[in-house]
């Protein structure tokens, strides 16, 4: 049996090998690459991609897997070796469900969908992309039939980030967080805004480059299996356990889009760079679900990176890297600045407090959609109609309303969305827990040390991979499932402070 499970492991071995040397030309494609390889490019990706989907979904994987299961049926349950042969049987059904022509089309589609889509936004035109939006939902739908029977047509779209959450979950959650965030919102935008124009001077690229790779070192990001580049939309990814690699971009004329971005990416990486050693390679070498993930960026971004504490020992750094703009601004007005709440419309530059009421209005939309109760051409009156309800705002055009994420351009519509409110309150969540368990965290964010979290969020949740899924780890970790008590708590306490609630 050792023999067979040997095997298995170098098949798989030789899947992630395959994936990791496509991530690597994806990276390049994104920060180095000049404009003449895009074409080859998008040729090598699918190549690679093509042979290690054939690995994946070769019967022999199947065989080993069923000539393994009374073997695993033996090992204590809790062991690696069941953990790893549970995730590979989940990754190889969820693979061979799929008829590769069926995936080769989606691919095709969505690549042409995505081109599109950066032609269509700028010159505000969502005419030209709704038969291609129109095709991708019927996509999503043949997608999701592929996993019937299912309870909501989504809930296999979800199934694929947030391993065993449901719409009928998400939405009662979602119910839930919007009737404690409404009157938190309304209470706070009744008041005269937050004046946040210390953030909008100038602030030199190198300088600010130095200062995020400062704070991301400083937090824990390991910058000797890692680095730091530009890019026009940042993201995280890795390679291997040494090599996890974090982008951002900079504007000049704003502090928080590169800082707090390279913050939200370092949280990313640091989960990735946190797995245990014996994992790396294998089917268990990743974080466990899109809300997990999402949970850590935002919680070094935001529970803690936009916190008084982290402020109070960071502020007087960044004021000698910039002395011209911000001598003379107070920790008490930067911190409300960083912190500001508004009604506004792009989710990506949203506030703690707003942002998870942009992700509602996208996660019912695209259900509306699935169902076939929303049609594509009335989605941009739909989101206008929603805006004015939710906001109190309406977009003055499809760029600034429904046509900003790539998401719905770039993949199936339906499955992710959710994954960023869910982190939100798994991130308050894991935070409160490690916060009875070592009280002093708080004042050592104020001395500008990170070890006792880092070490919290290591032990209890970047070491175990995906041995868990996002339930169980959640049941482990916290004593129960997802709850937004300790979310709610921690926004009235931060915010009801800041507007004096
Ligand atoms: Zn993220």
């Amino acid at each position: 049996m050792q023999e067979k499970y040997q095997e298995l492991l170098n098949r798989l071995l030789e899947i992630n090998d395959l994936n990791s040397a496509a991530a690597v030309l994806n990276w390049d494609q994104t920060t180095f690459m000049p404009a003449g390889g895009a074409e080859a490019r998008g040729r090598q990706l699918g190549t690679l991609g093509r042979i290690a989907q054939e690995k994946l979904v070769d019967p022999a994987i199947g065989r080993l897997l069923d000539q393994l299961q009374p073997w695993a049926d033996s090992l204590p349950a809790d062991s690696d070796e069941v953990a790893m042969l549970r995730t590979a049987r989940r990754d190889f059904e969820q693979a061979t469900k799929i008829p590769p022509a069926f995936l080769g089309e989606l691919y095709g589609h969505m690549a042409m969908a995505y081109q599109t889509w950066t032609e269509a936004r700028p010159a505000n035109d969502f005419a030209r992309v709704a038969p291609y939006l129109e095709k991708t939902v019927e996509y999503s739908r043949r997608l999701a039939e592929f996993f019937a029977p299912y309870d909501h047509i989504i809930d296999p779209l979800i199934d694929n980030a947030d391993y065993g959450m449901k719409a009928a979950t998400v939405s009662a959650i979602f119910a839930e967080l919007r009737a404690a965030l409404v009157p938190i919102v309304q209470a706070i935008t009744s008041q005269p805004p937050a004046d946040d124009s210390c953030l909008r001077q100038y602030f030199a690229e190198k300088d600010q480059d130095a200062f995020g790779v400062e704070v991301a070192c400083a937090i824990g990001y390991d910058f000797e299996r890692g680095r730091l580049d530009k890019t026009h939309h940042p993201f995280t990814t890795k390679f291997s356990l040494g090599d996890v690699r974090i982008t951002t971009r900079y504007d000049e004329h704003y502090f928080s889009d590169a800082f707090f971005g390279t913050v939200h990416e370092a949280g990313h990486a640091m989960l990735e760079q946190g797995v245990n050693r014996i994992y790396d390679g294998t089917v268990l070498g990743n974080g466990t679900s899109g809300g997990v993930h999402e949970s850590q960026s935002r919680t070094w971004e935001n529970i803690v990176g936009r916190s008084k504490p982290f402020w109070k020992h960071f502020y007087p750094r960044l004021q000698a890297r910039f002395p011209m703009q911000l001598a003379k601004v107070s920790l008490d007005s930067f911190y409300r600045a960083v912190n500001k709440v508004e009604n506004s419309l792009i989710r990506v530059d949203a506030d703690e407090v707003t942002y998870n009421l942009h992700i509602m209005l996208r996660f019912d939309f695209e259900m509306q959609m699935l169902e076939g109760k929303l049609a594509v051409k009335d989605l941009p009156e739909a989101w206008r109609e929603r805006f004015r309800q939710d906001f109190g705002i309406v977009p003055p055009d499809d760029r600034l309303g429904c046509l900003q994420d790539v998401h719905w351009f770039g993949g199936p519509v339906g499955g992710v969305f959710q994954g960023y409110a869910l982190g939100n309150i798994l991130g308050s969540l894991f935070y409160s827990q490690a916060l009875q368990a070592h009280p002093e965290i708080l004042s050592e964010l104020e001395q500008g040390k990170f070890d006792t979290l880092r070490s919290w969020l290591v032990e209890n949740i970047y070491r175990h991979g995906r041995k868990y899924t996002a339930p169980e780890l959640i049941q482990r970790v916290t004593g129960g499932p997802i709850r937004i008590g300790p979310y709610i708590q921690y926004l009235k306490n931060k915010f009801g402070e800041l507007y004096d609630l």
